[in-house]
């Protein structure tokens, strides 16, 4: 079996951080970049930063030489920060913080380096490492993707190194220290690198957690399924009927509501398969679920296959009449399938017997069972047999045996 694209993606070779197609497409759609505030206090440090260098300015320019980088500081670096401090607000998009961190940043390099080129030749060393400390902090901060600072790193440092060369800064023997600083720019681009595969990774690892866990869900729903449901018929099992009888017995006591039960049972069911074979009798009991489902879906009631060929129903808010009716109603249901039975005279269908009860949900309170009403449906099941079967017999659930019974549990 080909491996996932999640399996693929966190397998990927060490020199690309591209994901398969449609997953590196859903990362940048998923992906949400921080919010302006957090550009807007690092460029208010910058700011700040600059103006405790104008301090270093004044050190080594002199007070009458520090005018032109104090007035580049203040003049050009701080407004261009606070304009962008301003554009940063509220959700900007990535590019637009990456073209915030790259403009500022170069902005202020380019004015670093122009200090080490007027400064005191002595002095020109320290403003070329401060030079290159701007954009390695920033490239460190600065929230950009790997391309970002790729094409941000890149530029700084052809700037940089462009600038030493124009300005002969590195000539002499003085290339070691420029060269150094220079090769600093580019330390961000492995730091995102690794920033950007830590966060695919987390994507992809949350991705497969969540596929997982809808695989999951999915395989529960269908043990649910299969452990409720009658697998050659599909209606309802036993064991879902039995639960769901307790329960919707239990509501009828508690609301004070009469309630319905009925066995339903194939006539002569062994000879059609005898005569038609078990194939044909499989269908046979396919088509009658089918009926009696769709029958007591208008009745309000659930049906189920309660073994072999015999189906049991219940049916909330049935009085002794009603029930009737629904017997009758499933009884004709099933007739009028006209399932032909080869083991009966000519012409002869399939029918079914059915044994019918209902009850008053107060009886509950004195001790009457949903099996006693099963039990009282099948004494009803087992009279319209002996009657001559096709038809609909309906028994008293108050029987000898369940007062005795009821009569136990109030004692
Ligand atoms: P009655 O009218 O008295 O109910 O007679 P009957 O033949 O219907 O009842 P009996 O209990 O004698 O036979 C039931 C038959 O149902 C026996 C069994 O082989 C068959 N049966 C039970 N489950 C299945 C099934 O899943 N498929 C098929 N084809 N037959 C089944
Ligand atoms: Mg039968
Ligand atoms: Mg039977």
């Amino acid at each position: 079996m080909a491996p996932s694209p999640i399996e693929v993606g966190l397998s990927r070779p060490w020199h690309t951080l591209r994901l398969p197609h449609a997953l590196e497409a859903r990362f940048h759609a998923e992906e949400v970049p921080p919010r302006g505030l957090y550009m807007q206090s690092w460029l208010l440090i910058f700011i700040v930063f600059n103006i405790i260098s104008l301090k270093i300015d004044l050190d080594l320019f002199g007070r009458e030489a520090m005018a032109v980088p104090a007035g580049l500081t203040v003049g050009v670096f701080i407004p261009l920060a606070l304009v962008w401090i301003v554009a940063l607000h509220g959700h900007p998009s990535a590019r637009r913080q990456a073209i915030a961190a790259a403009v500022t940043s170069l902005a202020d390099m380019a004015i670093v380096l122009n200090s080490s080129r007027i400064a005191p030749h002595e002095h020109a060393d320290t403003y070329l490492i401060l030079a290159a400390i701007v954009p390695l902090v920033v490239g460190m901060i600065a929230p950009l993707s790997f391309r970002d600072s790729l094409w941000f790193c890149g530029i700084a440092f052809l700037a940089y190194v462009g600038f030493i060369v124009a300005s002969g800064l590195g000539a002499e023997g003085h290339t070691g220290v420029p060269l150094l600083v220079a090769a600093l720019i580019l330390v961000p681009i492995k730091l995102t690198y690794s920033r950007e595969w830590d966060r695919k990774k987390s994507f992809l690892l949350g991705l497969r957690e969540k596929e997982q866990a809808e695989e999951l869900a999915r395989a529960c729903a269908r043990l649910t399924i299969l452990s409720e449901t009658d697998p050659l018929t599909g209606v309802a099992n036993r064991r879902l009927f039995t639960e769901r009888l307790d329960e919707r017995w239990e509501v009828a006591a508690v609301r004070q509501e009469w309630f319905g039960v009925l066995l339903v049972d194939i006539d002569h069911f062994k000879r059609l398969n005898d005569t038609a074979g078990h194939a044909e009798g499989d269908g046979c009991l396919v088509s009658v679920a089918d009926a009696l489902k769709r029958d007591l879906a208008r009745w309000g009631g659930l049906v189920c296959r309660y073994g072999g060929e015999e189906f049991a129903a219940f049916v909330p808010l049935t009085t002794p009449e009603t029930i009737r009716d629904v017997g009758e109603s499933l009884r004709l249901a099933v007739a009028d399938l006209a399932i032909g039975h080869p083991g009966l005279p000519q012409g002869g269908v399939v029918t079914v017997s059915v044994g019918v009860t209902a009850a008053h949900g107060a009886n509950r309170h004195a001790g009457l069972r949903a099996l006693h009403l099963l039990r009282t449906a099948d004494e009803a099941l087992y009279a319209a047999k002996s009657a001559g079967r096709n038809r609909v017999e309906a028994r008293n659930a108050l029987t000898a045996a369940n007062l005795a019974v009821m009569t136990d549990h109030a004692a």
